[in-house]
């Protein structure tokens, strides 16, 4: 990675096709792995992972932290971005891309955007803007691939399907999934963003909330998957990327087109994984290197009672997913 290279003027033109990486999205539901997967794939030299980047301008408003430790501002990868794509300094310029952004993105939109009845105005600011910051990441980085981790929140629930049908960037989606029960425990223990509010202390609230938000999130995920050409999205599973990390990579690996010999090895030898210039995710992003550790706990420490409560409430789709036994 090379982030001190003088920085190219911002342009308001389009982005040239050899400048236009491939984005590898990862879409679902928060705590279902995302942040593993994005620092297991920031492990092949021709790729690099950035997290939530639907974040960005948020995070550029709300002074927010990067997962080098600096601010995303003072930061000095997302600054040599940003000097090629806006600037920082402008909060009326942050809160309009914000703004344009929500505006394809969020899931109120979703529904026209699923049925092409947004803007064509809009989405050509969109699709312009998403190109040339995708590419500043690119060149900045040197890398082919760029890892979004943004993925079905309630904010940018569209965003596969905008930035697929909508760019001319070449857009490879995974539908992360976990087994509803862990994500429920994981929620009701409170782990997650710290910079997503918590909502509410009490576990039976907190287990709602996560019935509500899995359900929701992996529903539009698999309407998106059906609006798209099979060639366009994978879906892996958290378990299996826990049980056979090696054979999940390789199979993620052969839909995005790289050999992750070497992400295996990594896996396999134990070594410790680098992690770069993350925005949101969990907690595991302020850690510089991490040995990959999956969670299973909910397994023999979630009252039978919640397991029971999670499947009835969520069985159709819970089955469509694969965990239906
Ligand atoms: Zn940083």
């Amino acid at each position: 990675m090379n982030s001190t290279q003088p920085a190219r003027r911002p342009t308001a033109g389009s982005v040239d096709k050899q400048d236009r990486p491939t984005v590898i999205y990862i879409m679902g539901y928060g705590r279902s792995g995302s942040t593993i997967l994005d620092i297991l794939l920031n492990q092949h030299d021709d790729v690099i992972s950035v997290g939530a980047l639907a974040n960005i301008y948020e995070w550029l408003l709300r002074k927010e932290a990067c997962g080098c430790a600096e601010k995303v501002e003072a930061c000095s990868f997302w600054a040599n971005v940003c000097e090629r794509t806006l600037d920082v300094a402008d909060e009326a310029e942050l809160s309009e891309r914000r703004d344009l952004q929500s505006a394809v993105e969020s899931i109120r939109r979703y529904p026209a955007l699923a049925l092409g009845w947004s803007s064509k105005r809009r989405t050509a600011d969109y699709a312009a803007e998403m190109e040339r910051l995708f590419a500043a990441i690119a060149e900045t980085s040197e890398s082919r691939f760029v890892v979004d981790s943004s993925k079905s929140a309630h904010d940018c629930t569209g965003r596969p399907l905008a930035l697929f049908r909508h760019t001319r960037l070449d857009v490879k989606i995974i539908h992360l999934v976990r087994d509803g029960r862990g994500v429920a425990w994981s929620v009701m223990k409170g782990a997650g963003s710290q910079e997503r509010k918590r909502r509410f202390t009490r576990p039976s609230l907190n287990f709602l909330r996560a019935v509500a938000g899995w359900t929701l999130a992996n529903f539009c995920a698999l309407v998106t998957t059906r609006l798209l050409p099979r060639r366009a999205v994978l879906r892996v599973r958290y378990e299996d990327l826990c049980d056979a990390p090696q054979q999940t990579m390789d199979r993620i690996g052969d839909f995005i087109g790289l050999d992750m010999t070497r992400v295996c090895e990594a896996i396999e030898q134990g070594r410790e994984l680098q992690t770069s210039h993350n925005l949101g995710g969990n907690r595991v992003r302020f850690t510089r290197r991490l040995k990959f550790r999956p969670d299973q706990e909910w397994r023999t420490k979630m009252p039978l009672s919640y397991r029971t409560a999670f499947r009835l409430a969520s069985w159709p789709l819970t089955r469509m997913l694969g965990y239906g036994r």
